[in-house]
């Protein structure tokens, strides 16, 4: 495999992109058009056939695929159609079949959007549900406003490789492209949907997803640089890539077999932790199996010193609690309230594994988490079952996020709200959200006037940035505005900054200046 010359074109142009930057920051971020350009031609140098070593086609020969009756159902068609189990045809009225077939094939057309799917486990709890059926049931609310980013977080301007997004010390990886059933406020409907992205250089098709083949020779060539100088790459300020993200779409509808094949390749290019995202423990628990721990203890001791990390996605307790006749959760005798048992046995078996944390995110969406209460019991059973409550988010500005996002400052009010009464450990999750800059926190929202702060009339929000790219220049920034109760992304708060040391709000007032002159023209 020869990585070099891939490595020697990558730093010349980043190199380029800073020399553009008046902060020293890349104006495009760290993949030039030009370099990503020139992606499919080097692509042919860094490929070549994958060769698992002894020890990995050992773990490998011992893995068996597990066997799975998830009984999804896909599309509305078979709703319309009437050819869903009986069971099923209440899911959605005779009015709301029609209302969605009437903009099929039309701009408006919601299925376009993203995809519809659900299992028969899903369904099973969405039926009691109206948050779950807000989060499964397509709607034609979902188009009425198609405003937003077609790549969330600009995440094409950090992919040097294929289904790779090289953004923080952390990689993220798209191993799939849909998962058990859909989500209609899903971060990732650009990839589910498989819709075209405009790339930096200008090129526009579907994101693909990440080969080992190609992955592999990446994080060895870049680990190889980092480590001849002095732990720090020289040209990006990161460090060694150490931890790598399976995401997707949902990595746990990949057979046992296909996800050992990732595990194994990871940890023999030295990677340390390896994150797994799902929603499965929502949508399919069952798959959670004995194959499936087979699979995950026989990978510990071959790489014992790997450590796995859970990224499970609840987003209410109507996924995982048991309900009464009247609709009410159910207390357990030895505490807390019951589950329902394929997904605490799924829980509890991760949990007897000291090598794998669990740790839920979810974001607050419209219609569906927007209340207190609901967090408050997610934050406390989640904690009772050892599952670490770790970010909650601000819906991202995908295509459609009107019809999904709560505005900003209440999202904080709610998740505020949520944990008075929790214990500190169960209040450990932050609201975040995600700026093309990285992870921000939204730290604060107060209530009052602040006192000779321009725009500080109505209180002020204040926001911290959590995690930054490259070496993290932004690391502990903090911005300021005035407040404004209806605003759902940042380009909401232009008008009222009062203070950024982030550049959060940089490039939307930029834009708003361009749309300014351009109208002013016309
Ligand atoms: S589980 Fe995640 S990736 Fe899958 S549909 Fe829901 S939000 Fe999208």
């Amino acid at each position: 495999m020869n990585c070099g010359i891939y490595s020697v074109a990558k730093r010349a142009r980043i190199s380029n992109s800073f020399a553009d930057s008046d902060k020293g920051e890349p104006i495009s971020g760290p993949f030039s058009a030009l370099e990503t350009h020139s992606r499919a031609k080097l692509k042919g140098d860094i490929m070549g056939k994958y060769q698992p070593s002894a020890k990995e086609q050992a773990f490998l020969d011992s893995v068996q695929n597990g066997k799975y009756e998830r009984e999804i159902i896909t599309g509305l068609k078979k709703f319309v159609d009437g050819s869903v189990p009986e069971d099923m045809r209440s899911l959605y009225s005779a009015d709301e079949l029609a209302e969605l077939q009437a903009l099929k094939g039309t701009d408006r057309d919601v299925e376009a959007r993203m995809p519809v799917k659900i299992t028969r486990h899903y369904f099973e709890q969405v039926k009691n549900s109206p948050s779950l059926q807000t989060l499964a049931k397509a709607s034609p609310k979902e188009t009425y406003d198609l405003t937003g980013a077609p790549d969330p977080g600009k995440q094409m301007d950090f992919s040097p490789i294929e289904g790779l997004i090289h953004k923080y010390e952390l990689g993220l990886i798209y191993v799939a492209s849909t998962c058990s059933s859909h989500c209609r406020f899903c971060y990732r409907e650009e990839l589910i949907a498989k819709k075209e992205v405009e790339r930096p250089d200008g090129t526009v098709a579907p994101k693909g997803l990440a080969r080992v083949e190609e992955l592999i020779p990446y994080i060895l060539e870049h680990n190889k640089i980092v480590a001849e100088n002095g732990g720090i790459h020289p040209k990006t300020g990161r460090e060694r890539l150490r931890e790598i993200l399976m995401s997707g779409g949902d990595p746990m509808v990949l057979g046992n077999k296909n996800i050992a094949q990732w595990l194994s390749a990871l940890a023999e290019a030295g990677i340390e932790q390896i994150r797994i995202g799902t929603k499965e423990m929502a949508f399919f628990p069952a798959r959670f199996d004995d194959t499936f721990f087979d699979m995950l203890d026989k990978f510990h001791e071959t790489w014992p010193g790997v450590t796995l990390r859970y990224m499970v996605h609840f987003n209410h307790p109507d996924e995982f609690l048991k309900k009464d006749a009247d609709g009410n959760y159910i207390e357990d005798p030895e505490g807390g309230l019951q589950w329902l048992d394929v997904t605490k046995k799924a829980v509890s078996e991760l949990g007897k594994r000291n090598w794998i944390s669990v740790d839920n995110q979810a974001p607050i969406i419209k219609g569906i988490n927007n209340d207190p209460d609901a967090l408050r019991i997610l934050q406390r059973e989640t904690r009772r079952n050892s599952i670490e409550n770790h970010y909650f988010f601000c819906g991202r500005d995908i295509v459609g996020h009107r019809a999904f996002n709560v505005p900003i400052e209440e999202a904080w009010n709610i998740l505020n709200e949520s944990q008075k009464g929790l214990s500190g450990v169960e209040a450990h999750a932050r609201l975040s959200i995600t700026h093309y800059k990285g992870k921000t926190e939204v730290v604060a929202v107060t209530n009052d006037a602040v006192e000779g702060a321009k725009n500080g009339e109505n209180g002020v929000i204040i926001f911290k940035n959590l995690r930054s790219y490259f070496d993290a220049p932004n690391k502990g920034k903090v911005a300021i505005a005035g407040r404004n109760p209806n605003a759902i992304w940042f380009n909401d708060y232009i008008d009222r900054v009062v203070y950024d040391e982030l550049g959060l709000f940089d490039e939307y007032i930029e834009a708003a200046k361009r749309e300014h002159n351009v109208s002013a023209a016309e």
